[in-house]
């Protein structure tokens, strides 16, 4: 299309987004040429704030506004209890369920031979040195991919003689992921973790 370049400019930045194409790309480039500059100026905050304003928890690896993020920093949380996740996503997905009430810690990722990802590369010693004696509990919630079953095998095979490690009992579906799949299958998940 001839638009401006300006305007193209602005196509090409939504482009970036994933799942964006080049329709939907220019109908929320119209959208926004359309806001009252309250809205658009909203909009611009939430940006530029975002990467000073959101920082990773030094506990968990959970987003956070501060050092800690809001489940390390809640008093009533079991500390005893810990699901591990592979990104964010996943713990606002389970937090969903309203059914856990232990704190997280989040891998950022998941092994992965051939993009060269290797276990190193993981928050997975922060994991090994916050397990301690009183540990009840740790429930290896990556997804059910190869990527995901790898993972939790390798933290597995680290932890097996020092805690209880529980796996999610997949109702879902294998290749899916934790932040897709409906709470009534997640909670089922949980419940029958072993
Ligand atoms: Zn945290």
């Amino acid at each position: 299309m001839n638009y401006p370049k300006k305007f193209n400019d602005l196509i090409q930045a939504f482009q970036k987004l994933p799942g964006v194409g080049a329709k939907t790309a220019e109908r929320y480039a119209y959208t926004m040429l359309d806001w009252d500059p309250e809205t658009l100026n909203d909009f611009l905050d939430a940006m530029n704030h975002m990467k000073t304003g959101i920082q990773r928890c030094k506990i968990c690896g959970n987003l956070s506004s501060g050092e800690k993020c809001s489940i390390c920093a809640d008093p009533d949380r079991n500390r005893n209890m810990i699901c591990v996740v592979e990104s964010p996503k996943d713990i606002a997905a389970i937090e969903s369920m309203q059914e856990y009430n232990g704190v997280y810690h989040v891998l950022n990722g998941t092994i992965n031979m051939k993009k060269g990802i290797l276990p190193d590369q993981l928050n997975i010693q922060s994991l090994l040195d916050r397990i301690n004696e009183e540990t009840q509990e740790v429930i290896l919630a990556t997804d059910p991919t190869m990527d995901g079953e790898t993972t939790a095998l390798y933290i597995e095979k680290l932890l097996k003689d020092k805690v209880k490690i529980t796996r999610l009992a997949y109702g879902i579906p294998i290749g899916g992921h934790l932040d897709y799949t409906d709470s009534l299958t997640l909670l089922r998940a949980f419940q029958g973790r072993k």
